[in-house]
């Protein structure tokens, strides 16, 4: 083994004590004390603080965010973890990638690798060097390298438009993201397919203080150049519109955003779009930024008249519209549309997208999934959009917990494998509170949505107090001061996530939750002149009969079907930890990154780990693959599979410590006892 610490003859003995020392043990299986918070922390701090930012527990990576470049993603360290077996290297996500797509070239089966951790703490990173792992490290032809560079090219083109400055990172992913990368028999990358999930629309009409909108405003106006942005009729001054300049942070240290237009232009033509498609696009983002800048006044009829009509001459390039209404509806209105074009387009945008990286041919294709999904999020208010995106972890969270915890230690029961079952929180009791039909949250805020007119979202807090108020993970006004002993608001209401506490103001769920445009808006919208705004608004929806499903209900079904995508996989994961809340290299604050440790379930996930198995096969599919390696079962073996194993393994001697036989399935301790029969198997 290169650089295993789990080498214990004598001679290596010593040399790696001192370094255990100095850099910690790269698996925390590895750990004296497993079940010590306090070790696995130390550990933790040990390799950060040499710049060792990744550590397994078994096959999961833990990663935590240097906020540094370090020189582990060169061309040469991809080379180096091609092919190798997971514990020969030291940690890396590129380990993890690798074994995905060697599983899933040697088994053809599907895989995906989940991403998860809050805002800031490296998912989009990490995607994205996974994804460039297989771009380079992949067999490929000249025919497929434009695949190859379609797949790069659509992440700078989605950030542009989805990603923005928060708080808390400066490239915060505002959607979420699965995408699919297709291989064939070889083992080439010839296509992909992306699934996007609710992108914050509201942040193009509102941003907080020390917060941006998308960056591609803030691209086009620094790096467009005079011609397109005269023809757009914008000015390059950012400060000069009302949706870009709420949060007071127009330019941003750690961006470029001139440099980003370079390589977002690039990408577009790259991925297959039109002049004219861009043509449309960028009309598009122009007239967000001149209806941001539409006034009203009150006429004498009291309906709003339009201040100056200069902004008009830009958007009826889109579409223009007469109709009575009050000063306040009209700057609703004036958003309500901002924020549907936006959000449409950017639907239109992953469709595009799409198109260009599917793969026609019909011949069956394995995938590898990755997942990254805007991270567990609170801020000092916390609104719909939050609500949204921290259910959609606790999902994920539970989805890690039914495939790992829960799925791990069901197995070793069902197998008849002796087992001491180890304790952990399951979320699902707050997926439940959320997404219940009838009683859950979401349901109830539906139902309050049905009541136009008379409900608001203070009636629809007075029905959450009513319906779930003496929930465990629900605490209401009344009950603030005895539940978390924090007295709240009186428009709050407040969730006990598994990671942690938040407070949401309702005002404005049910807005949010019913999304409506105006009618004689989306008519007007449906006959645009510009070709994406009419692909988006179909004249169909016109039809007053259906009613649209809640925007509530629409991400909980989506996020539903992502997670049947997902149970039909075979899983990898990699936890990503946030270190410190200043953006800071090398601070490690233990507080911070103990409650992450904490919340993840790392220490359950240990302690399974250490008291399992790390591997563990059919004995059909194990005898197949090794049966070569004993004359007893080679080349035909007729007894029952089982037995087959066990003379397998008789014959090359593994130690009753490093195995268990299952009812259907034989379970190896560690890693290393598959290794040593694999490198058997290859000679
Ligand atoms: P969000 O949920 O807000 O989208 P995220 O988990 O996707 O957050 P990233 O955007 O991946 O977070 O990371 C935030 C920032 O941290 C990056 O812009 C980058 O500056 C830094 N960073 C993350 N991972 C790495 C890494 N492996 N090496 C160097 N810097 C990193
Ligand atoms: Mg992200």
């Amino acid at each position: 083994m290169a650089l295993g610490l789990e080498d214990n003859t004598d001679e290596n003995m010593e040399g790696a004590l001192i370094a255990r020392d100095r850099v910690g043990v790269q698996d925390f299986v590895l750990l004296d004390s497993h079940t010590s918070e306090t070790a696995f922390l130390n550990n933790l701090r040990k390799r950060y603080q040499e710049n060792l930012i990744y550590t397994y527990i078994g096959t999961l990576l833990v990663s935590v965010n240097p906020y540094k470049e370090l020189d582990i993603y060169t061309v040469t360290q991809m080379q180096l973890y091609r092919g190798v077996n997971f514990f020969e290297l030291p940690p890396h996500l590129y380990a993890i990638a690798d074994n995905a797509y060697r599983v899933m070239c040697s088994e053809y089966n599907n895989h995906f690798i989940l991403i998860s951790g809050e805002s800031g703490a490296g998912k989009t990173e990490a995607s994205k060097k996974i994804l460039q792992y297989y771009a380079v490290t992949c067999p490929t032809t000249e025919q497929l390298q434009i695949v190859r560079d379609r797949l790069l090219l659509s992440n700078p083109v989605l950030e542009a438009f989805g990603n923005a400055k928060t708080l808390r990172n400066d490239n915060s992913s505002r959607f979420g993201k699965y995408m699919d990368i297709q291989f064939d028999f070889k083992g080439a990358p010839v296509g992909g397919h992306i699934l996007s999930y609710l992108i914050e629309k509201s942040r193009v009409v509102h941003q907080n203080h020390g917060e941006r909108n998308f960056h591609i405003f803030y691209q086009l106006l620094e790096g467009g150049d005079k011609d397109l942005l005269c023809w757009l009729g914008l000015e390059r001054n950012p400060q000069k519109y009302a949706y870009l300049i709420q949060g007071r942070c127009a330019k941003v240290f750690s961006i470029n955003d001139k440099n980003d237009w370079k390589i977002v232009r690039k990408a577009f033509s790259i991925i297959d779009f039109t002049e004219k498609d861009i043509e449309h696009l960028f009309g598009i983002v122009a007239s967000v930024l001149h209806l941001g800048n539409i006034q009203f006044e009150e006429d004498s009829n009291g309906h709003a008249i339009i201040r100056d009509g200069t902004q008009i001459k830009w958007i009826s390039k889109v579409s223009l519209l007469r109709y009575p209404l009050n000063v306040d509806l009209a700057f609703y209105a004036r958003d309500a549309v901002a924020k549907a074009i936006y959000g449409r387009t950017f639907t239109w945008l992953v469709n595009k997208i799409n198109g260009s990286l599917a793969n026609k041919d019909s011949t069956r294709k394995t995938v590898i999934g990755l997942l990254d999904i805007y991270g567990f999020e609170v801020l000092d208010t916390n609104s719909f959009e939050q609500f949204c995106i921290n259910y959609c972890n606790e999902k994920l969270q539970q989805l890690l917990i039914e495939m790992t915890l829960k799925a791990e230690q069901e197995e070793y029961e069902l197998e008849g494998i002796e087992w001491e079952p180890i304790p952990y929180f399951n979320n699902k009791i707050i997926c439940d509170l959320v997404e219940q039909k009838h009683k859950g949250i979401i349901s109830i805020l539906d139902e309050e949505c049905l009541r136009p007119g008379e409900a608001t979202d203070l009636s629809f807090l007075e029905k959450l107090e009513e319906k779930v108020g003496d929930h465990a993970h629900f605490v209401t006004r009344k009950l603030a001061d005895q539940k978390t002993r924090k007295s709240i608001d009186w428009v709050d209401f407040r969730l006990l996530h598994y990671a942690g506490e938040v407070t949401y103001c309702a005002v404005g769920f049910l807005e949010k939750n019913n999304d409506l445009l105006y009618r004689n808006l989306k008519e007007v919208l449906c006959n645009s002149k510009n070709g994406i705004i009419r692909e988006c608004f179909l004249l169909s929806e016109l039809d007053n009969r259906r009613r649209p499903e809640t925007v509530a209900t629409q991400f909980k079904n989506s996020l539903m079907s992502l997670i049947e995508i997902l149970m039909s996989k075979e899983p990898s994961y990699v936890r990503c930890i946030k270190p410190n809340e200043n953006k800071e290299p090398g601070k490690f604050d233990d507080y911070l990154i103990r409650h992450q440790v904490k919340y993840l379930g790392l220490m359950e996930h240990l302690r399974v780990r250490r008291a399992g198995f790390a591997y563990r096969r059919k004995y059909e599919l194990f005898l197949q693959r090794y049966k070569s390696l004993c004359p007893a079962t080679w080349p035909h073996w007729h007894g029952p599979a089982a037995e087959g194993v066990e003379r397998l393994i008789k014959h090359i001697g593994y130690k009753p410590e490093e195995y268990k036989l299952g009812r259907t399935k034989i379970f190896i301790r560690f890693p290393k006892t598959l290794f040593a029969t694999e490198d058997a198997f290859e000679f």
